[in-house]
């Protein structure tokens, strides 16, 4: 099995998991991860892998050619910030801590630690905005909340956990939603701020959410469009 394929003018890595209780063999394209994930049986599979990578080469092509393109943390590279695209504005005699300057992210220090910078001033930016919203919306509900944090995560935009514990709520969310407008952003908020008093996703769940955030839905349609690029942001390929 191919560890890596040059398909659609990209170099795409082929990464095979073993799945204990998969009965056979998938193949899946992930516009998140920009890899071709194969999942294997307990044992063996690898030459029908092989196989199907072969045989779908065509239908891997249409799905690499969907993926969004990289936007690594690079001088004059532009990125999305609260919705709106801004240049990476570095000198190496800029303060080291970034700043937004107008459609300008102005950031110095050393080239190399650039990447590592933005990373955390992004990540904090993100704690920053979403921790006092989800505060608020938890003091309008009368739920109690532990903690809001903010994390890497491919599979969920935020989490809502310990709700009925004694100890009060934690939630989490993706940093990258400080990528995306505010709006979507406050969206996952109410969601998950209606997770602590609804624990699943019932109508009284939905009816909630909607009293919190009347553009729930239109939140969820923007991040099934545009979410997959939020996770290519500081990616060199
Ligand atoms: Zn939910």
């Amino acid at each position: 099995m191919p560890e890596e394929l040059i398909i659609a003018g990209r170099q795409v890595l082929v990464v095979a998991t073993r799945r204990p209780t998969a009965r056979g063999v998938r193949l899946r394209a992930s516009a998140i991860s920009g890899r071709i994930e194969v999942s294997l049986p307990a044992r063996g599979g690898e030459a029908a892998a092989a196989a199907l990578l072969q045989s779908h080469q065509a239908w891997i092509a249409a799905q690499v050619a969907k993926w969004p393109t990289p936007a690594p943390y690079v001088p004059g590279g532009v990125i999305p910030f609260n919705g709106e695209m801004v240049r990476v504005d570095w000198q190496v005699e800029h303060p080291r801590t970034p700043a937004l300057v107008g459609q300008n992210l102005r950031v110095g220090g050393p080239l190399p630690l650039l990447n590592g910078r933005l990373e955390r001033w992004l990540k904090a930016q993100a704690l920053a905005d979403l921790e006092p919203v989800t505060r608020r919306l938890a003091d309008q509900l009368g739920r109690p909340l532990a903690r809001v944090s903010v994390g890497d995560t491919s599979s969920r935009w935020g989490s809502c956990a310990g709700a009925r514990s004694g100890e009060g709520a934690r939630i989490a969310y993706s940093w990258r939603l400080i990528l995306a407008p505010a709006w979507v952003r406050f969206a996952i908020a109410a969601h998950e701020a209606a997770h602590l008093v609804h624990q699943d996703h019932s109508p009284a769940f939905h009816a909630l959410n909607r009293q919190l955030d009347p553009r729930a839905g239109e939140a969820r349609r923007w991040l099934a469009r545009h979410g997959a690029a939020l996770h290519w942001v500081g990616r060199q390929a």
